[in-house]
């Protein structure tokens, strides 16, 4: 992906030390970034660009929505909000909440037949056993970070509502 970024991760990484948020913000590498861990793997200093460019990600999506593409947010939120409703990946309820929050509702429809009749989509969404601490994790993340907006400190938005759609 790295030929697609205008920004390497070294670049993004003293852009972030030097907070300089409007060329990070305005520049689509990090959206860009496949979390493949490439660079964190190799890095020479020890540092994870991966888990930066995460959190960089949050940060451009609590502090506004012109800073992330629909599409991005949609599929951000879309996949919490599994996480949090079955501590794991549906596949079907991603697509679903993905399509109703990005309005691409006819997006790769003709792929669905074909994908249902082999059993690459399970209509029944999986649920792990430990799905109430999934929950309450989310929900302490939520708490701190009404926290600290209260206090007035920036932070990255884990929460699954719909403020930065
Ligand atoms: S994790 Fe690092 S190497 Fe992988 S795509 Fe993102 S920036 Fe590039």
């Amino acid at each position: 992906m790295g030929s697609e970024m205008a920004l390497a991760p070294h670049d993004i990484m003293r852009l972030a030390a030097h907070n300089d948020r409007e060329t990070l913000f305005g520049d689509d590498a990090m959206w860009l970034c496949l979390t493949c861990e490439t660079c964190s793997a190799r890095c020479p200093n020890d540092v994870d660009p991966a888990r930066v460019i995460d959190a960089l990600r949050e940060l451009a999506a609590a502090e506004g929505a012109g800073h992330s593409p629909r599409n991005v947010r949609a599929f951000h939120k879309s996949f919490l909000e599994q996480i949090r409703m079955t501590g794991r990946l549906s596949e079907v309820g991603l697509i679903m909440q993905y399509k109703l929050r990005s309005g691409a509702l006819f997006q790769d429809v003709a792929a669905s037949p074909g994908m249902l009749t082999r059993g690459k989509l399970p209509i029944v969404p999986p649920h792990i056993s430990g799905v109430g601490e999934v929950r309450a994790i989310m929900a302490a993340c939520e708490r701190e970070r009404v926290a600290r907006a209260a206090a007035g400190q920036t932070g990255p938005d884990t929460h699954d509502g719909e403020g930065a759609s």
